[in-house]
């Protein structure tokens, strides 16, 4: 479905992206983990055309993507939920979802849709009408990754959604990471610092280190690798 082919993406000077090769299959969760710096957003920052590379190719079910706009790659269905749930706080839960729904005309459809994220995160339909500012750091994760679906992408990139929120909170989020994957048939392109949670759901896994990767293989046995085990998962 995805295809980096030696991304090389910089930061003025800087080259956060050293040559990234990576594949994700259509129906898979596939994580990337790695150590703060290590370039994991600027991975998700370079499919989704924000920060573009300045080499390399992208591949999004055959077709170059590394030339478009951001507008463009959401419109193929590639659908970012970015690090630290990026809501607008002054629109209400209803409005924030909408706008992730922006780019859709099938009124049907979008109703449909609208059940489906309500049906995940129930307290986010009791909470439809409230500012999303005024929700907690869960409930505006929830929001985030329910805005993101509400463009119904075929490629969900999901940027630390663990980050900072409590741990029962954190097992919800990996559930419902499972379901969207399993019922909704959506490929998920996972970024986490919590490798054990992001393992647990994934399928393969990618590790990353110093703009590079170095490390890749099924979520198990990177699980029982000596090097993830003592450097991202503290046994
Ligand atoms: P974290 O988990 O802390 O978000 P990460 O693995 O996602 O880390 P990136 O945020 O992709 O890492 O950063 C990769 C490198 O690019 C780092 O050296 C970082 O300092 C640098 N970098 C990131 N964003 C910018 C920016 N806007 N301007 C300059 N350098 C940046």
């Amino acid at each position: 479905m995805l295809e980096l082919n030696n991304v090389e993406t910089f930061y003025g000077n800087i080259m956060a992206l050293k040559g990234i090769t990576l594949k994700v299959y259509e129906g898979e969760i596939i994580t990337l983990i790695g150590a703060n710096g290590a370039g994991k957003t600027t991975t998700l920052m370079s499919i989704s055309g924000i920060v573009p590379p300045r080499s390399g190719e992208i591949l999004f079910q055959g077709k170059p993507i590394h030339c478009l706009s951001p507008d463009e790659i959401v419109a193929l269905g590639i659908s970012q939920v970015p690090e630290g749930r990026r809501i607008f706080p002054q629109l209400s839960v209803q409005e924030n979802l909408d706008m992730g729904a922006f780019l859709r005309r099938d009124t049907a459809g979008i109703r449909k849709d609208l059940d489906y994220v309500f049906g995940l995160f129930p307290i986010l339909a009791q909470r439809r009408h409230q500012a999303g500012g005024t929700l907690s750091g869960g409930e505006q994760q929830m929001l985030a990754i329910s805005r993101s679906l509400m463009a119904r992408p075929r490629l969900l990139l999901l940027d630390e959604p663990s980050l900072g929120l409590a741990p029962m909170m954190v097992k919800l989020i990996f559930q419902v990471i499972g379901k969207i994957n399993g019922e909704g048939a959506t490929t998920i392109f996972l970024v986490e610092q919590n490798a054990n949670m992001a393992m647990q759901v994934a399928h393969r896994g990618y590790v990353m280190e110093n703009g590079r990767i170095a490390l890749s293989g099924t979520a198990s046995e990177l699980l029982h690798d000596e090097h993830v085990k003592k450097a991202y998962l503290g046994i």
